[in-house]
């Protein structure tokens, strides 16, 4: 018997490479769930160069937040048109600081929302690693796509042909954030909320499923299966 037999929201939690993305792609493909990518989001807005584009681009490649307002919009209407499908959801890269948790918070609150459990995924590996990991980063640049890939030598996520995505054949790039001084401003801007975040969620008394994301993407996949089955919840 499932503890919680409405809809999950999964919040995942996790600095810059952390491979939330990757697990997400997982998720989607062997629990058929769906995922919001606020960075994905906001990369398809600079490419098709709509008024948010223009307005976040510089933000973007700077490594900073982008404002809570203009993400929590984009959040909200995702949510209203997904709700209704009755998927558990994965919020990659949503909630990133206290107010958008607390914004978060607020619109689950509401009458639509009523039949949602929420659960928050930690994902824990050091800043080596993933600074390691997003300087051999390539991404689909087809911006409805943007799988992720890995350029190092022996990895299980290097593409099947040389810069091209294996499941839409577009070209892969080096996404425009992937550089030293960025990530290392995305891992700042990152512990700079981290704590206050996970405070915010362990006062709620939130589920917490803490993975090692230093492992390989498989490994990671499997300690979370197992995490849900032990709490009884249906994938
Ligand atoms: P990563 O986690 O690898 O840094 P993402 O793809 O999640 O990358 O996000 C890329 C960028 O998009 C962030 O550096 C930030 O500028 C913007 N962004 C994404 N999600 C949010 C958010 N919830 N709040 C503010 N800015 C965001
Ligand atoms: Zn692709």
């Amino acid at each position: 018997m499932s503890i919680c037999a409405k809809s999950k929201i999964f919040v995942l939690v996790g600095s810059p490479g952390s491979g939330k993305g990757s697990f997400s792609e997982f998720c989607i493909k062997n629990f058929g769930w769906s995922q919001l990518s606020t960075g994905n989001l906001c990369r398809k807005h600079v490419s098709n160069n709509t008024e948010i584009g223009k307005h976040i681009d510089f933000v973007l490649k700077s490594g900073k937040l982008v404002s809570d307002n203009i993400i929590f919009d984009m959040v909200r209407e995702w949510l209203i048109e997904q709700i209704n499908l009755g998927k558990s959801i994965l919020l990659d890269g949503f909630p990133r600081n206290l107010v958008q948790a607390e914004a978060l918070n607020s619109l689950l609150n509401e009458e639509a929302f009523r039949n949602i459990c929420l659960f928050v995924v930690k994902f824990v590996v050091s800043d080596d690693i993933v600074i390691d990991r997003l300087c051999g980063r390539l991404v689909c640049k087809n911006k409805n796509c943007q799988a992720i890939y890995s350029s190092a030598k022996g990895s299980l996520s290097r593409p099947k042909n040389d810069m091209i995505c294996d499941k839409c054949l577009k070209e892969l790039e080096v996404r425009a954030d992937d550089n030293i001084e960025t990530i290392k401003e995305r891992l700042k801007v990152y512990h700079e909320h981290e704590a206050s975040l996970l405070d915010f969620y362990t006062k709620k008394e939130k589920n917490i499923i803490e993975l090692d994301a230093s492992m390989p993407i498989k490994n990671i996949f499997c300690s979370f299966e197992e995490a849900i089955n032990l709490m009884g919840l249906d994938s």
